[in-house]
């Protein structure tokens, strides 16, 4: 299968016409700030219902840290938002696998769904404190090594350091 195309823009996540978004949620998947708050915002009650539905049916501790689930995405250009929870930064351990799960995780969502183009924010690196350019290497490399097969995969950076960060890990060809 061919590798898709990796893209990079500066902007907001909410505004993105691709089959999927990716939100940067926290475990209770009942909404929160950055990625999280943008998305509830813009689109509406109904993803904040269907979050509520999959909390009571499979997720009563919460979604742990790594996985994914997905739902409509409400009044966004998007067709679904994939909702993964991205670790806390840690001086003291190493999560990093934990947030490549979140991308990979977050892939395999989109793929069941038969999503060809997905945008991913820079997961964990808003108020969960991951620093931002080793955020930036997880990601490309996750994206890099687990997206056979889709079209396009977009990385969406809020502000110019963000984007510069991701960028200098994806050279142009
Ligand atoms: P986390 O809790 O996983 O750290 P945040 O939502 O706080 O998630 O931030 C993740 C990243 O997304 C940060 O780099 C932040 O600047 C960025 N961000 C915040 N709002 C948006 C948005 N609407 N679109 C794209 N990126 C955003």
């Amino acid at each position: 299968m061919p590798n898709p195309t990796i893209t990079l823009v500066q902007g907001d996540i909410t505004e993105q016409a691709v089959d999927a978004v990716v939100n940067a949620a926290n475990s209770s998947l009942l909404g929160g700030g950055g990625v999280d708050g943008a998305i509830h915002r813009k689109g509406g009650p109904d993803i904040l219902a269907e979050c509520r539905e999959l909390r009571a049916a499979h997720y009563g501790g919460g979604l742990p840290t790594g996985q994914a689930v997905s739902t409509t995405a409400g009044r966004l250009p998007a067709h679904w938002v994939i909702h993964t929870v991205g670790p806390v930064w840690a001086k003291s351990e190493d999560r990093s696998a934990l947030l490549a799960s979140c991308y990979r995780e977050s892939l395999r969502q989109a793929r069941e769904l038969g999503a060809r183009t997905v945008a991913f924010p820079a997961i964990s690196t808003g108020v969960y404190g991951w620093p931002l350019d080793d955020g930036a290497r997880i990601a490309v490399a996750t994206v890099r090594e687990e997206g056979e097969g889709f079209d396009e995969l977009r990385f969406v950076l809020f502000d110019k350091h963000s984007h510069d960060a991701f960028a200098a890990r994806l050279p142009l060809p």
